[in-house]
C-alpha cells in the first residue's frame, strides 16, 4: 500500500478501505508515514467526513496500535466515563469516589487540558506529590485493593490516537466529528472498560456549537463502543457556561472536595449525580434513576465517597492533609473580586473565553509542553438567568501576575453579556443516546 494513494483517495472524496486505514495507521505508529503525510489524510478527512465503517475501522485501528489492557483477572467488571472537554469539568474528581464507594470499580485513564478546555491531570497535580504515572501493573493492584485508580494515558496505550491528536491540535483538524469519535472510542476500548458513559459536552466551552452535531458524535461514539460489544451511553451537556463556579485547576480541586462534603454549586453536584447514576445503572448496581441516585447520596452523606478519594490520593502519592484542609492547596498572590457593571440579568457567559482567560492567566499550555501554575484560575459564582445589582460580587480572579490579573478581568467582563428583562435558565442536559438496557 502507498500513502500517497490513500490521501488521494481521500482528498477526492472516496472511501477507504479498513485495510487501508490499519495499513496506515499502523505505519504512521511505527514511524514509517512521516507527520506531514499523516496532516494531509488528517486535513483530507476534515474537509471530506468518513462514514460510520471508516470511522470505526479507524477507531479499531488505533485501539489496537499499543496495549489493549484486560482487567477481569482483577475485578469482573469496571465502568469509565469520558468527557468530551470542557470549561470547569471536574467531574472525573467527583463522580469517580462517589461511584466506587458504591461497590463498582473505576479505572481511568484521564489526560491533560487542551486548548480552553481543562484536563484532569493538570487538576490533580495540584495536590502536593499525586502522580498519574502508574505503570500498568500498579493500574491493576489498586483498582482490585481499592476499587478506583486514576492515571495518565501511557504512551502504550493508543499510541496512534496520541500522535495524532498532537497533530491535529497543531494543523486545525481537531473539530471534526469522526476524528473526534475515533480518538475518544479508541482509547476507551484500549482501556479495557465493560462500561463507558460518555458526557458530550455542547454549547461556546466545547469542541463542537449545538445539539444536532452533539447527537451526531454521541451516537457515532455510541455505535462504535457497541459495536466494540461494551455497554455504552451518552449525556448531551451543556456547555455554554463554566461548569459549576471554579475555572482553574487547584480551583477546581476545592470544589470537587467540596461537592464530595456536602456542598458546592447545585449545577456541578446535579451533573455528577446523572453522570455516575448512568454508570451505576449501565453496570447493573441499580434498577432505576431514583435508586442510584440514592445510593450516591448516601455514598455522599456517610462521607464513603471522599474517604475513597482520600484513598486514592495517598496511593497515588499525594498529600491527603490538603484534602482533609482544601484551603493548604497552592495559592494565588492576587485575588480580586470583581463586581457586576450595571444591574441586570446575566444573558450570557461565553465557557470558551472564560477557558481561554484562565489559559492565560497560566492556568493551561498557550504551547505543548508549557508548564502551568496550578494555583490561578477563576471563580464566577453566577448563571444565566441571575439577576444582579450594580456592583454585587460577579466573579473573582485568582493570579499571581498584575499584569495577567488586568488581562482576565477585562476578559471575563466581556465574556459577561446582560440582559434588561429576565433570561431562562439554561437547561443542564439536551438528551442521552443510548438506551441503558
Ligand atoms: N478528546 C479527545 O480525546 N480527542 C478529541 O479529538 C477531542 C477530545
Amino acid at each position: 500500500m502507498n500513502a500517497i494513494e490513500i490521501i488521494e483517495t481521500k482528498r477526492d472524496g472516496g472511501a477507504l478501505s479498513s485495510a487501508q486505514i490499519d495499513w496506515f495507521v499502523q505505519a504512521y505508529t511505527a514511524g514509517d508515514v512521516p507527520d506531514y503525510q499523516a496532516a494531509a489524510l488528517a486535513m483530507a478527512i476534515f474537509l471530506r467526513g468518513m462514514s460510520v465503517a471508516e470511522t470505526i475501522a479507524l477507531t479499531e485501528a488505533m485501539a489496537r496500535s499499543g496495549d489493549q489492557l484486560d482487567l477481569h483477572d482483577v475485578v469482573p467488571f469496571t465502568v469509565d466515563k469520558h468527557s468530551s472537554g470542557g470549561v470547569g469539568d471536574k467531574t472525573t474528581l467527583v463522580v469517580q469516589p462517589l461511584v466506587a464507594a458504591c461497590g463498582l470499580p473505576v479505572g481511568k485513564m484521564s489526560g491533560r487540558g487542551l486548548g480552553a478546555s481543562g484536563g484532569t491531570l493538570d487538576k490533580m497535580s495540584a495536590i502536593r506529590g499525586w502522580t498519574g504515572d502508574l505503570s500498568l501493573a500498579q493500574f491493576k493492584r489498586q483498582l482490585a485493593e481499592i476499587g478506583l485508580v486514576l492515571a495518565g494515558q501511557t504512551a502504550q496505550l493508543a499510541p496512534a490516537d496520541g500522535k495524532l491528536y498532537a497533530l491535529r491540535d497543531v494543523t486545525g483538524t481537531v473539530a471534526s466529528i469522526p476524528l473526534i469519535a475515533s480518538s475518544i472510542m479508541s482509547k476507551k476500548l484500549a482501556g479495557g472498560a465493560d462500561a463507558i458513559v460518555l458526557d458530550v459536552k455542547l454549547g461556546n466551552g466545547a469542541f463542537v456549537p449545538d445539539v444536532a452535531t452533539a447527537r451526531r458524535l454521541a451516537e457515532l461514539m455510541v455505535a462504535i463502543g457497541r459495536g466494540a460489544g461494551r455497554k455504552t451511553v451518552a449525556l448531551l451537556a451543556d456547555m455554554n457556561q463554566p461548569l459549576g463556579h471554579a475555572v482553574g485547576n487547584g480551583l477546581e480541586v476545592q470544589e470537587a472536595i467540596a461537592a464530595l462534603r456536602g456542598g458546592g454549586p447545585t449545577d456541578f453536584w446535579e451533573h455528577c449525580l446523572a453522570v455516575a447514576a448512568l454508570m451505576l445503572r449501565l453496570a447493573g448496581r441499580a434498577s432505576s434513576e431514583r435508586a442510584a441516585v440514592d445510593s450516591l447520596a448516601a455514598a455522599r452523606e456517610s462521607g464513603a465517597a471522599l474517604k475513597k478519594f482520600r484513598q486514592m490520593v495517598a496511593a497515588q502519592g499525594g498529600d491527603v492533609t490538603q484534602i482533609d484542609r482544601p484551603e493548604t492547596l497552592p495559592r494565588a498572590s492576587l485575588v480580586e473580586t470583581v463586581g457586576a457593571p450595571r444591574a441586570g440579568t446575566i444573558a450570557g457567559i461565553d465557557a470558551g473565553a472564560v477557558g481561554h482567560a484562565c489559559v492565560r492567566l497560566g492556568g493551561g499550555r498557550q504551547q505543548k509542553g508549557d508548564p502551568i501554575d496550578v494555583a490561578v484560575g477563576l471563580v464566577i459564582p453566577v448563571k444565566v438567568g441571575d439577576r444582579l445589582d450594580a456592583g454585587a460580587p460577579l466573579f473573582t480572579v485568582h493570579a499571581n501576575e498584575a499584569s495577567r490579573l488586568t488581562d482576565a478581568r477585562r476578559e471575563v467582563l466581556e465574556a459577561i453579556t446582560w440582559a434588561d428583562g429576565p433570561v431562562d435558565p439554561l437547561p443542564r442536559f439536551y438528551g442521552q443516546v443510548g438506551e441503558v438496557a
